[in-house]
């Protein structure tokens, strides 16, 4: 049994207003209405302190790839935990599980990567990769450039360089000093920016900017270009299929590393090892985190491919940074343990040929909705615009809170939705099956009923 005593729904929900202050949460509007309690979960279900039992349609926050519940992954790290519980990889020591994990990512890799940095976490991975592009221009002789091109509404982590990276404006405004030399383009999102464009002619559109940007800054003062290849937390965003072949021969045509931060997209999110695959990308570095331990332990990382790595190798001196948990024994054996488990499985397979075909096909049905204007999806990734009018894209009035409402309706009903304004977001554990891809539609559609209902009730 866990070591918490059993409390009733309310004394938890006290004790949790007057002491845990929760990520990305107003404080005060949480207070008054008390969080949903988590107690346990088991394969693609979680279960409240209420005994209610919720489709897990995020798969927590886009980790818990292979379900809930595997003795398998608690086991690993309970054994890791009793031979070596900790050891750290600074002054020239090493352990097995790191070596390991590194050794096999290598090979998962797409392209030409041999070399993994540790940390702890996406956002810890991000702040490793603006460390490792500064050191290297400054190896290659050309410390001028230093500056990272990055896009709006991109989310890159919410440490300080994590925040500066990525776009979200309300993040910039809390943040105030923002790290230096890092620029932002515009985003590739059709449905809010593309108007009458068709999505293709769009795609060239939001690419070129980067180029315009280049040429804006001057090229010789350009790192980096940082992208998501589908933003996540931003809202789902699918580029259209021109736009990264566009990036890409941008950022060859300039020399300037790209980076792709795949924390979300990788270890088969889209079908994939890792998402680059399936547009097509060529990347410099590939950050990653979240699935790559299925979200049981804490983990992250930088994938550094071999134009960098010859680099930072070959040219002698410190490379100074690193974390305490820079490969932690338990995290890296767990996260071994986990893309084993994918492998054996044939986890990438099923969500290739099977899974995300099924769920891409019913997940686009839900753009017949009434109050639906766009249903998106790619690999285990689907989001949904609520709209006031189908036609012209218009949105609720702000102040209805659509999206909050739709999502705070679509979990009583049993499934968790995310939503960003009012784009509902999903990204399923990779284990579900047909039936419950069948639920997810159907509670999502249900929800859907429910907010227009209330909705029209308000006005
Ligand atoms: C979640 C996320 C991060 C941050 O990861 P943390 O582990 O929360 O620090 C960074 N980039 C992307 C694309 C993410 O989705």
């Amino acid at each position: 049994m866990t070591g918490t005593a059993k409390k009733a729904t309310r004394d938890w929900q006290s004790l949790d207003a007057q002491h845990y202050l929760h990520p990305f949460t107003d404080f005060h509007d949480l207070g008054r209405k008390g969080s949903r309690i988590i107690t346990r979960a088991e394969g693609v279900y979680i279960h409240d302190s209420d005994g209610r039992r919720i489709l897990d349609g995020m798969a927590g926050l886009w980790c818990v790839n292979l379900g809930y519940g595997r003795r398998d992954l608690a086991e690993v790290a309970y054994r890791q935990l009793l031979e070596l519980p900790y050891y750290n990889s600074f002054f020239q020591c090493s352990h097995p599980p790191a070596i390991e994990l590194a050794d096999l990512l290598a090979e998962l890799s797409p392209g030409d990567f041999q070399h993994v940095f540790f940390t702890g976490s996406g956002s810890e991975a991000n702040d490793t990769q603006i460390r490792l592009i500064r050191r290297y221009w400054t190896l290659m002789g050309e410390p001028e450039r230093m500056t990272i091109i990055a896009r709006k509404n991109a989310y890159h982590g919410s440490t300080i360089a994590g925040a500066s990276l990525g776009g979200m404006g309300p993040m910039h405004e809390q943040t105030v000093l923002t790290v230096p030399g890092i620029a932002h383009i515009d985003q590739p999102y059709h449905f809010k920016l593309g108007g009458d464009l068709d999505p293709d002619e769009f795609g060239l559109q939001q690419a070129r900017l980067l180029e315009e940007k280049i040429l804006e800054l001057g090229p010789e003062k350009v790192a980096a270009f940082f992208a998501e290849p589908v933003q996540g937390a931003g809202g789902v965003i699918i580029p259209p299929d021109t736009y990264w072949p566009e990036i890409q021969r941008i950022c060859d045509e300039y020399g300037i590393l790209l980076v792709a931060d795949e924390v979300i997209t990788a270890f088969g999110r889209l079908g994939h090892w890792f998402g680059s695959e399936h547009f097509g990308i060529r990347p410099d570095l590939i950050s990653f985190a979240k699935g790559v331990s299925s979200g049981y332990l804490p983990l992250g990382g930088a994938l550094v491919g071999k134009r960098v790595a010859d680099v930072i190798t070959a040219k002698g001196g410190e490379f100074a940074h690193g974390y305490t948990y820079s490969g932690h024994p338990a995290c890296c054996a767990v996260a071994l343990a986990a893309l084993r488990a994918m492998q054996d499985e044939h986890i990438i397979e099923y969500v290739r040929d099977d899974l995300a075909p099924y769920f891409n096909a019913r997940w686009a049905a839900l753009a017949d909705h009434p109050i639906i204007g766009e249903a998106r999806s790619v690999g285990m990734v689907g989001a949904i615009e609520i709209v006031r009018d189908k036609s012209t894209r218009a949105r609720f009035d702000e102040d209805l809170g659509a999206g909050t409402r739709c999502r705070d309706l679509s979990v009583d009903g049993g499934l968790v939705m995310r939503a960003v304004g009012d784009t509902m977001i999903v990204s399923p554990p990779l284990v579900a099956d047909h039936g419950h891809i069948d639920e997810l539609v159907d509670k999502a559609w249900q929800s859907l009923d429910r907010t227009a209902a209330s909705l029209a009730a308000e006005n």
